[in-house]
């Protein structure tokens, strides 16, 4: 399969992008190569598809269902409570859900941590878009809950996964899984070459928890326990001193920071972005489940992310809107190993066209400011994953069906659980 996207936009330049297979193969002026499908790509420009860091995308089911509350009380009355009775059916229409709202928002490739791991996958595969996915692992401290949760992990990890779709562990939380099972995950994943994708220090109360349980903070916590490396990645990190943050670039390891999500539950904002940078911490963002941030939408969350960082500095400098959309592209390609975030020969070919008719890009004194700053998802017009076109002038197909049958699911959950 091969695609030509003639006359496009890169960097202000008019160009044409030959994709070939997965990849970009070749990018220049009049390009003659004979393609499947030719993309008119006038009034357009190029970006990188978006990458969210952390995700629980079947969660849209719970958007709009427990709003306003501190994420303690959130956890314990409105989400556990219904989780535990999702079908492999619900989730699958959630993840659905979730990547129709990712591809017309520009995202082709996500971070997911969520239980029952086949309907994900599932979903996933049929949607195109690229993700890694994890499998999450609870024990509350209890060993027949550790057991089922590694007989759980070995039925997930030998499905057959395509190149797209990458498998991964997803203990959720040093609160909810025990120090043992901490391990156990992060050896297992070494073993297989796996990420391992856990939220830490995303709240003051986790902060207190830890010091009280543990002795140490979150992050020393885990270096106790030689958890930190470069397979980890930590969403959240808002409770983080000066040496931690040291503890997290000698090892390695990666951060993706979640500004709507932490607002919205009031967890926190002093992240801090610039002594991460300053260090040599990858930091990607990530919007967090639907049921926190609301939207998945990685434009808004780089916007919130770099207007956070102003106002919480006092400094309008920092998180410039080139830094903020690279953020979302080349640090998330990083953060998950993948070989894409820039529009360049040899890069994967996940890359969206957005649409330069806009209100919002008028008038065009600088493209990335008017994308990070003045426009919402609604301006991506084409997105291609794996050189595959996914949608083409906004148009998704079976986007009716899935919206419909997510809600049919969510309504019935709530229903027959509440
Ligand atoms: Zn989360």
């Amino acid at each position: 399969m091969s695609i030509l996207i003639k006359n496009v936009q890169l960097n202000q330049h008019p160009v044409d992008i030959f994709i070939d297979g997965s990849c970009i193969a070749r990018i220049g002026e009049g390009l003659s190569e004979k393609a499947g499908t030719v993309i008119d790509g006038n009034g357009k420009a190029v970006v990188p598809g978006f990458v969210n860091g952390h995700i629980h995308a079947a969660m849209t089911l719970f958007r709009g269902f427990g709003d306003d509350l501190p994420l303690e009380k959130w956890l314990n009355e409105k989400i556990w409570p219904y989780e535990k009775h999702l079908s492999e059916e619900d989730v699958y229409w959630g993840t659905k859900l979730a990547c129709v709202e990712m591809i017309k928002t520009g995202t082709t490739c996500f971070n997911d941590m969520y239980m029952h791991y086949p309907p994900v996958l599932r979903a996933v595969e049929e949607m195109g878009l690229r993700a890694t996915l994890g499998s999450t692992v609870f024990d509350f401290f209890d060993d027949d809950f550790a057991e089922k949760a590694r007989q759980q992990i070995e039925k997930d990890s030998i499905l057959p996964h395509d190149g797209r779709i990458s498998f991964s562990l997803a203990p959720h939380a040093i609160y909810t899984v025990s120090g043992a099972t901490l391990q156990w995950a992060n050896d297992l994943a070494k073993a297989n070459g796996w990420l391992v994708h856990l939220h830490l220090a995303e709240t003051q109360t986790e902060y207190n928890n830890s010091v009280k349980n543990f002795g140490l903070s979150p992050v020393r916590y885990l270096h106790r326990l030689k958890l930190l490396s470069p397979r980890l990645i930590l969403a959240h990190c808002l409770y983080a001193d000066e040496e931690e943050i040291g503890m997290l670039a000698d090892n390695g390891v990666r951060v993706v920071h979640n500004p709507n999500s932490n607002l919205k539950l009031g967890s926190g904002y002093a992240f801090r972005y610039e002594e991460m940078k300053a260090a040599g911490v990858m930091v990607g963002i990530g919007t967090d489940g639907a049921a926190t941030s609301n939207s998945l939408n990685m434009i808004e969350a780089a916007k919130i992310a770099a207007l956070l960082q102003k106002g919480w500095r006092n400094d309008p400098t920092v998180v410039p809107a080139e830094e903020a959309l690279r953020c979302i592209t080349e640090n998330g390609a990083a953060i998950l190993n993948i070989n894409a975030g820039k529009i360049e020969a040899g890069y994967l070919a996940d890359l969206c066209l957005i649409d330069l008719r806009s209100s919002a890009f008028a008038p065009g004194f600088n493209f990335v400011s008017n994308l990070i700053y003045a426009t919402c998802g609604d301006c991506v017009d084409t997105v291609i994953c794996d050189g595959k076109l996914l949608m083409e002038n906004r148009c998704l197909k079976g986007e009716r069906e899935i919206v419909e049958q997510a809600s049919k699911a969510a309504n019935r959950l709530m229903t027959n659980h509440g």
